[in-house]
């Protein structure tokens, strides 16, 4: 997309395709790669980043609402996409319509479905969602899920591509919840007598549980956070190498020596303890620049790290340059991601000041903002 902004996020497809090799070299052959790329593909753009995790070898591509599946089949994009979330019964029409699967969470869900197939006469896939302690999506009663399944086994039309349940803790080390968790999911299983012989794909495990819990891989694997280079928790650091695939970026709009006690920005929350240079830059917290990072964030001016002084404002937010001698406008500036002069400063250290987690970052990352492939 052309722009004439000077802030952007440049993002790494070459990145996106380490991760997915490096995610597949955990897993045992045959077991399937979900890409999930909801919500813009967490902020990196959906589209591009969806080609580039087919094209690494990810099987199905995982989406949270029927548009956003729609997105991707109308940019060409054939490749098997689940809606793991919710589907309102007027829109299951479309998404068969579009082979697109959805996720089975009800009785009503599947009346929806049969409706549909029988209107157009089209065969449809989905998956079926058991609740194993998330209480979010699904049913948590075995003897429904055995009742929607046989449902499903008796309509030639209805194709159950998947049985699948998520975890609540799997961003913790040796979690005893979700040893529970699969333990349950194991046991629904057995009563629906979904043995993993047949086709149906059991899966189970998001980023953590596929770092950290290789006994639950099962089928298939639905990677989010981590095709994006980010570890869901420090300690999965060690399980294999991620490459951030973001780096956020502006560029000094104006530089101007200011007298130690000027205020600076809304509220006038900073005034210099000596005389300073401080750098505008333009870009703000409706571009995804948090304003909790007003007086407490870093950025990386020529590979140093420099202090966000005053309230992040709309639009603009100002830097303490006096560390950097010579100085000029229109030089770069990362706000995270990887400098090409120093060490990365990640999306974590932001997340942190927002009492958040990185994941909250990217996917704050503003419409506005162009998204810069390379
Ligand atoms: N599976 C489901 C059902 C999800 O909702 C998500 C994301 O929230 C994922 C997988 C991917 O999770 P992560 O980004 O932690 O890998």
């Amino acid at each position: 997309m052309f722009s004439y902004r000077h802030t952007w996020a440049q993002i790494s497809l070459d990145a996106i395709g380490a991760n997915i090799r490096s995610f597949q070299a955990l897993l045992r052959p045959g077991i399937r790669l979900m890409a999930v790329v909801k919500a813009d593909a967490y902020g990196h753009g959906a589209i591009p980043v969806a080609r580039a995790a087919l094209a690494a070898g990810a099987t199905h591509l995982g989406v949270a609402f029927l548009d956003e599946a729609l997105q991707l089949r109308l940019a060409g994009i054939g490749a098997p996409i689940l809606i793991l979330g919710y589907t309102p019964p007027a829109s299951v029409i479309a998404a068969v319509e579009h082979d697109i699967a959805i996720t089975v969470i009800s009785s009503e869900t599947l009346d929806a479905l049969e409706a549909a197939v029988r209107t157009i006469g089209k065969k449809a896939k989905l998956h079926l969602k058991l609740d194993t302690g998330m209480t979010r999506l699904g049913t948590a009663s075995a003897e429904e899920a055995w009742t929607l399944l046989r449902r499903i086994q008796a309509n030639p039309l209805l194709e159950l591509e998947g049985v699948f349940t998520h975890f609540a803790d799997a961003d913790n080390l040796d979690s005893a919840y979700t040893r529970k968790q699969f333990a349950l999911f194991g046991e629904m299983l057995q009563t629906m007598r979904i043995h993993g012989t047949e086709k149906v794909l059991r899966h189970c495990c998001n980023t953590a549980a596929t770092l950290l819990y290789p006994d639950m891989h099962l089928d298939m694997v639905r990677v989010g956070v981590g095709l994006y280079g980010l570890y869901p928790i420090a300690e999965a650091r060690t399980r294999t190498r991620l490459i951030p695939a973001m780096r956020f970026c502006t560029t000094i709009a104006a530089l101007k020596h200011v007298p130690q006690g000027q205020a600076i920005s809304y509220g006038c929350t900073f005034q210099p303890a000596k005389d300073s240079l401080i750098a505008v830059m333009p870009v703000g917290y409706a571009d995804g620049l948090p304003r909790q990072l007003s007086n407490r964030g870093h950025v990386l001016v020529r590979g140093v790290r420099v202090p966000i002084v005053g309230t992040v404002c709309m639009d603009q937010t100002m830097l303490d340059v006096s560390a950097i001698p010579g100085l000029l406008p229109g030089e770069e500036v990362t706000l995270f991601g990887q400098d090409p002069l120093g060490p990365p400063l990640g999306a974590a250290e932001w997340a942190v000041l927002m009492n958040s987690i990185h994941y909250e970052v990217v996917c704050g990352i503003g419409k506005r903002v162009p998204r810069v492939y390379e």
